[in-house]
């Protein structure tokens, strides 16, 4: 089921710890795989992403420019409705395009694939967070020439990118005109084939809305007729020539065109600076935001190129410091791929404030730039441990849905809040409710992560202001939604939902939900319980806020004491759900391998009724509420759902990692890792072209720090058990925990930790308590020797 697409080539793409880069152009390999050097080579801040096209705009799969937030609505069409469907979706929208820089050489077009090229090389520079092209190619009059961009989405101003273009001649005279371009786009053709791309529209949606240009500079102006927003995009450029180049700017609804145009002798050069900015609002600001990108033209050319280039520098070191992880391996390309990762990571959520992280962060449109419970399950943790700022104000957005979860539960007939399944404005944007508004779990996922981040960076003050509102909806959720059953012995029951696992679908009593439901109905009760004791006043507020009756918590308890939760004692596992162990085991002999994912190629049903899973459901339950299970649970549990499991979801693997190195299965949790890590760049899932998986990606960091370290962080205490694989000789990763910083570092012998700034730390390492000071900052224990592996070893798959 699981393969890489394409292993990397170490020829033309060296694995090099800090960089991604290819070092020689292939037509044909450029021509095939643009859509996935479009996302390998995308570059973002988490309110703008720009997808990796090349300058001269061809060859091209997928252009895009993303705002984060930038949608516009779309009616859902159903050939049958029915009472609650979402009668229109979001979709994230595809801005005009300020890359584009066409070259023409005499009369000749400049394109790679029709130039002769002399060398060549495209590099994602992790360190510097640009991604630079230098190539040399021979003009067809005979000229040598080179070309060297450097193109950067600001990590200081998020509204900004920059273009550096420097075009020399090497050798003889040319004749050049360069085309630099800021252009509206229309939307791209949609397939309705793959249910996980986006919607398209038929009609124009952004409407032009005013231009002004004047010189290099230009700003266009679009707004949405249904979502009523107005976007700003302004290009201005600044250059020096030693040759004889002259320049001139038109301007359209449509088209910004700067023309650099004259002759280079040899040695000769031109250099251009190109600044880009992006700003969205509400279209009744329409002035301030045709303003604010006149603004942010203005701070980018006083910096310049090189003064916006050191600031991203400063920025990218900054998270470098923060968040690296360090893994020496037997082959080099792991720490390439780890880092290329955890730059993702960087890029989806460092600028998001007051957005949410949608599901291929800004890198393609697959999902329609929705945001699913991928951010508060699989990227939380690593923002929580790495930059709680941020994981803050991810949760402050969500929040800010709260009052519509409202009025979709009043909708349902509910009491408390429901969260949207897929939502960029708050809504339900999902317009298939089984796998949709049916995975009421998106509820308790929020509610484990505010747990998370409050218990990891000690912010109660978060937890009394607005955790608390969304525990005390979200529990009343669960309690209006369940009910005590006679036929199960007076159990609360919880019917009709849909777990994790996409491909069961409406059934009852699926034991993630309700294990997530009991844990959201406890800490609700007991943060009110705390409020009672640490600030009265705000409890006060909150119960004035919300209605809270005296008998609310309690009737809570006695719903999470009374859960139903299905065990199975023939076999000693926690059934799916309450019939999933009645279906027909799933026909996987007889699957071609070209038959996945099966949700391209199986009707729901023919999946809904048999044994086959997309994705870790229970085992999932079992590593985030980890120990309410012994090891021998969760090794019998993970035995069973393991080969029922396709990974059809990216989601899956990185947990079936962490599980599997729990339970000392050292060859599977590693085979999986790999899988997780080049989910991407190996393209595991085939559609790596429409965007990076940034689930995954978290899922990584959590693979690495949950599964080889070992660490587990309940009620924020924190313990390792570190269990490096064979291949391996080092993992160092830092931490921030409760306003301290830890560092990691696991050897094959030792393991070290230290305190880097901060008060004393208690933690466990291999179970044996340890205290970290200012006096004593470092301790070193020796690295706990794995035990053999208690199944045959399993074939392993060189992913990496
Ligand atoms: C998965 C969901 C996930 C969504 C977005 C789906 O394929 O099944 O769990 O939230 O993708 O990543």
């Amino acid at each position: 089921m699981l393969r890489p697409r394409y292993t990397l080539s170490s020829e033309i793409l060296p694995p090099e710890p800090w960089a991604v880069e290819t070092v020689r152009f292939d037509r044909d390999l450029a021509e095939q795989f643009a859509g996935q050097g479009e996302t390998m080579f995308a570059l973002s801040n988490g309110y703008l992403g720009v997808r990796g096209m090349f300058d001269e705009g061809t060859p091209v799969k997928e252009p895009g420019v993303f705002l984060n937030g930038f949608f516009e609505f779309r009616p859902i069409t159903y050939g049958e409705h029915a009472y609650g469907f979402p009668r229109r979706g979001q979709s994230i929208l595809n801005c005009p395009d300020g890359t584009i820089m066409k070259l023409f050489v005499g009369d000749e077009p400049f394109t790679l694939s029709q130039a002769k090229v002399l060398s060549y090389r495209r590099r994602l520079d992790l360190q510097n967070a640009t991604l630079v092209r230098d190539v040399c190619w021979a003009a067809p009059s005979g000229q040598r020439l080179r070309l060297t961009t450097t193109r950067l989405v600001s990590l200081a101003d998020r509204h900004l990118a920059a273009i550096a273009y420097e075009l020399r001649a090497e050798d003889g005279e040319a004749d050049v005109l360069i085309s630099s371009e800021l252009a509206y786009r229309p939307p791209l053709p949609l397939d309705i084939e793959d249910p996980r791309l986006a919607a398209g529209f038929t009609d124009r949606v952004l409407r032009p809305a005013g231009t002004s240009g004047r010189g290099p500079r230009a700003v266009l102006s679009y707004c949405t007729r249904r979502s009523k927003l107005l976007l700003a995009c302004g290009v201005d450029h600044a250059w020096t020539t030693d040759g004889m180049i002259s320049s001139e700017s038109t301007c359209t609804e449509d088209l910004a065109v700067t023309v650099f145009k004259g002759t280079l002798r040899r040695g000769e050069s031109i250099r251009i600076e190109k600044y880009l900015a992006y700003h969205y609002g509400d279209d009744a600001a329409s002035t301030e935001i045709k303003q604010a990108a006149q603004t942010t033209l203005d701070r980018a050319r006083e910096q310049g190129f090189a003064g916006v280039a050191a600031r991203q520098k400063t920025e990218a070191a900054e998270f470098w410091r923060r968040a690296d992880i360090t893994v020496v391996t037997d082959d080099p390309r792991t720490q390439q791929v780890v880092r290329w990762n955890l730059f993702q990571l960087l890029q989806a959520s460092e600028r998001v404030e007051g957005h949410g992280i949608a599901a291929r962060g800004l890198t393609g449109q697959s999902y329609e730039g929705h945001y699913f419970w991928d951010t508060e399950i699989y990227v939380l943790p690593f923002l929580v441990y790495t930059q709680p700022r941020i994981a803050r104000a991810l949760l402050q957005h969500r929040y800010g849905m709260l009052d519509k979860a409202r009025v979709r539960a009043r909708e349902l007939g509910h009491a408390g809040a429901i969260f949207p399944w897929r939502t960029i404005n708050g809504e339900e944007a999902s317009a298939y409710y089984a796998a949709g508004t049916a995975q009421y779990h998106i509820n308790a996922d929020i509610a484990y992560a505010v747990r998370k981040y409050v218990e990891v960076s000690g912010d109660e003050a978060f937890l009394w202001q607005t955790g608390a509102e969304i525990l005390v909806e979200t529990a009343r959720l669960w309690r209006d939604l369940g009910f005590f059953s006679d036929r199960h012995d007076g159990r609360f029951c919880i019917n009709g939902v849909t777990g994790p696992d996409e491909y069961t679908a409406l059934v009852n009593n699926n034991y993630f939900t309700n294990l997530m439901a009991r844990e959201n109905l406890r800490y609700a009760a007991d943060t009110l319980r705390a409020m009672a004791r640490a600030c009265p006043e705000a409890l006060a507020d909150l119960a004035h806020r919300t209605g809270l009756s005296d008998e609310e918590p309690a009737s809570w308890e006695e719903a999470a004491d009374r859960m139903y939760l299905p065990y199975d004692e023939r076999l000693g596992i926690r059934p799916q759900d309450e019939d999933f162990l009645d279906l027909e085991p799933w026909d996987f002999a007889n699957t071609p391998q070209e038959n996945y994912p099966l949700l391209l190629h199986y009707h729901p049903l023919n999946l809904y009724r048999s044994q086959v899973i997309k994705q870790a459901d229970t085992v999932l339950a079992m590593f985030l509420l980890g120990s309410q299970f012994t090891v021998e649970e969760k090794k019998r549990n993970f035995d069973y759902y393991d080969p029922l499991t396709t990974h059809d979801s990216s989601l899956s693997v990185c947990i079936q990692s962490i599980v599997a190195n729990e339970i000392g299965y050292r060859r599977k949790a590693l085979r999986y890792f790999r899988f997780a890590a080049v989910m991407d760049l190996s393209d595991v899932g085939g559609n790596m072209m429409h965007g990076a998986h940034i689930a995954s990606i978290g899922g990584t960091w959590m693979a690495l720090v949950y599964g080889f370290a070992g660490l587990r962080d309940d009620g924020g205490r924190l313990s390792f058990r570190p269990r490096l694989p064979d291949e391996w000789s080092r993992l160092a990763f830092c931490l921030t925990v409760q306003g301290r910083r830890l560092r990691v570092e696991i050897d094959r012998d030792m393991t070290s930790y230290e305190l880097l700034a901060g008060a004393p730390l208690a933690l466990r390492h291999d179970g044996a308590e340890i205290t970290l000071s200012a006096q004593a900052p470092l301790v070193r224990r020796p690295t706990p020797k794995p035990p053999p592996e208690p199944l045959p070893d399993f074939a392993d798959t060189a992913a990496c």
